[in-house]
């Protein structure tokens, strides 16, 4: 495999992709080492992520480089990142025991009955995952695994790999035994091989239509299933924001929601739906808030919009341009490819006079581009924000909290967002429905997923 910095194409590092026969192997250890790991007290599990933790962050800085050079990310968003880690892992290390605690649900003396549920790990977890929050979508589901009782086997993204091979030498250096923790080199031909193993659980983050294919190559097996998909997430502005943040915040706050991490985001805003009274300050605010974006290497502290990470991304993005001013979109800024060698990105790209039946109103764009519609009321606006085949988050930005809960009730969505976007909380469950995903990483629910009920009936 070779790394190469999406920013200049210059090689980073190669690296010896895995095989069948070495995932064959780190399988086999896997189940080997996944007993003794278990038998390990808690304790001793929440010591080792708590020493990984420390690692973090003592090598912030090495860490965000490496992530910046091989993603792209700006690196004040790499660190950004990595400093959001921090609360993820501790709200982990805390809420473990709790959630494992066996539950006495009936001690009958009279009938000498005794019933109890207790948890144990699924056993070998395949971790397949994307590049565009490495940090953050990989240990949502290794570090709950492990500390559950689990061993990993962990594919990173060809994207981020660098950065995977950084966890993995981080848990090891913390305690983590090799065997129970292993790191994969390869695209998806390796992570293919990864599934013709007999793992117990296979938990997967990135696109819809890999996620298809997995659920499609495990179906049948009776092992537990996670996905963490992609989105097409809708927020609706409406009339009266003028009484609260006011429009130009509003404004400011969902440019940023859509374009952070070059739009890189599976909860970046996707849609946006503006109420007609306030369409035309909003789109102005907005339009000058994408315009003051400084964009440049990503290796600058002050550049908030760098370069795709996959170059190919450009081309899907660029059709669904082509496609919504065929059907009567207006490019209000952007649209054109930038960079060297055919192009590193897009420009920052607002499109106007949208409707739903453009793909940019449909399909994933995953870079720096949005469509704005203006809408005639809050009825108009729920049945938009639901016309979608994801269902990840959705957001509705009104100053008044009963009208903003009454639509965030009918919003087909795992996560409901009022006056706010693109955010994640390591205590809310993170979870798809739809085209989005099936299951749930983050907050309790985050935990469960890697353990399984045994119900004990005692008698005597
Ligand atoms: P991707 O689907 O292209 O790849 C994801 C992973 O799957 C990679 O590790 C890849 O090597 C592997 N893979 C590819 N084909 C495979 C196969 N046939 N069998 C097994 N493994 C295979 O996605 P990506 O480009 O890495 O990530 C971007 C996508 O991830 C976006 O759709 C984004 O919205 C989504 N995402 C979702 C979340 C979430 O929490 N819901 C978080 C981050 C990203």
């Amino acid at each position: 495999m070779k790394v190469t910095n999406p920013a200049n194409g210059k090689l980073i590092q190669e690296l010896k992709d895995d095989t069948l026969s070495s995932v064959e192997a780190k399988y086999q250890a896997a189940r080997r080492a996944q007993g003794a790991w278990a038998a390990r007290p808690l304790s001793e599990r929440q010591a080792c992520i708590e020493k990984f933790k420390q690692g973090v962050i003592r090598d912030t800085e090495k860490l965000a480089r490496i992530m910046t050079d091989e993603t792209g990310k700006p690196i004040s968003q790499s660190r950004n990142e990595l400093k959001g880690l921090i609360g993820r892992l501790d709200f982990f290390i805390e809420s473990t025991a709790k959630v494992l605690k066996p539950e006495v649900v009936l001690d009958d003396p009279a009938q000498k009955l005794k019933e109890t549920i207790t948890l144990e790990p699924l056993g070998v977890i395949a971790n397949i995952s994307a590049w565009n929050y490495p940090w953050f979508v990989g240990s949502n589901v290794y570090v709950p695994a492990l500390l559950t009782g689990n061993t990993v086997i962990y594919k990173p993204s060809e994207f981020a790999t660098l950065t995977g091979l950084e966890m993995g030498r981080l848990l090891h250096e913390a305690g983590v035994p090799s065997d129970a923790f292993s790191v994969l080199v390869g695209g998806g031909e390796v992570g293919q091989a990864l599934l013709k193993q007999k793992i117990d659980g296979v938990f997967f983050t990135g696109s819809y239509a890999t996620g298809k294919k997995i659920s499609e190559a495990v179906g049948g097996r009776m092992i537990r299933v996670q996905m963490e998909l992609g989105g097409k997430d809708p927020v609706y502005i409406a009339d009266d924001v003028v009484n609260g943040a006011g429009v130009k915040a509003v404004a400011e706050g969902t440019a940023d929601g859509a374009f952070y991490n070059n739009g890189q985001s599976c909860c970046a805003v996707e849609r946006i739906y503006v109420h007609e009274k306030i369409y035309d300050e909003y789109v102005s605010h907005f339009v000058k808030t994408v315009e003051g974006f400084v964009s440049g290497d990503p290796a600058d502290d002050k550049t908030y919009l760098s370069v795709l990470t996959r170059s190919q991304q450009i081309a899907v993005l660029e059709d669904q341009i082509a496609d919504a001013v065929a059907k009567g979109a207006k490019i209000a800024l952007g649209g054109k490819r930038k960079g060297p060698n055919g192009g590193t990105t897009i420009e920052p790209t607002v499109v106007l006079n949208v409707n739903s039946s453009m793909k940019l109103m449909q399909e994933e764009s995953f870079g720096p581009m949005i469509g704005i519609q203006k809408v005639r009321d809050d009825a108009e606006a729920l049945s938009l924000m639901n016309d979608s085949e994801y269902g990840l988050t959705a957001g509705i930005f009104c100053t008044d909290r009963t009208r903003g809960k009454n639509l965030l009730e009918g919003v087909h969505a795992g996560s409901a967002y009022w006056n706010c976007c693109d955010r994640v909380s390591p205590r809310l469950p993170w979870a798809g429905r739809g085209h989005s995903g099936v299951g749930a990483t983050l907050s309790t629910y985050g935990i469960l997923a890697f353990v399984q009920t045994k119900g004990w009936h005692e008698r005597g």
